[in-house]
């Protein structure tokens, strides 16, 4: 087992609600495949931190119980800076960012709304971050 496999779950936790809905996820080149678990209305964020400001990415906020990653362990990359807290994983094949552990909510990833298959983003509610303050 990697390092990533060890602080990335593999398996759902508690927390299944009926009103929830499994998501296939995959990064570009498809080496990197998840899973989500999102209610019908999932919390989307953007985040205005110099990295996110870079990555340009819109987020979807979900408890680590409700993340597992399939395949790609060997695959992933981890991007740490400034506190080194969060860690911000992408496919080392294609580029592309899928998720990251939060710095201010540990046991939450964001993950990369467009790496969600059938997931639409526009008609969804889009919260703001300040992460900038945080930089
Ligand atoms: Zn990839």
């Amino acid at each position: 087992m990697t390092e990533n496999a060890a602080v990335v779950p593999t398996a759902f936790g508690p927390g299944e609600e009926a009103d929830k809905k499994v998501y296939s996820c995959a990064c570009h080149c498809g080496a990197v495949t998840f899973e989500a678990r999102l209610g019908a209305t999932p919390p989307a964020i953007r985040c205005n931190c110099s990295l996110c400001r870079k990555k340009n990415a819109t987020m979807v906020r979900l408890h680590e119980n409700d993340l597992r990653l399939l395949t790609g362990s060997t695959s992933l990359g981890c991007y740490e800076w400034n506190t080194g807290k969060a860690k911000h994983y992408f496919c080392k094949s294609c580029g592309i960012y899928t998720f990251h552990r939060m710095r201010s909510r540990p046991d939450h990833f964001g993950i990369n709304a467009s790496c969600i298959e059938g997931l639409e983003i526009d008609p969804l509610t889009i919260q703001m971050i300040d992460g900038a303050r945080l930089d």
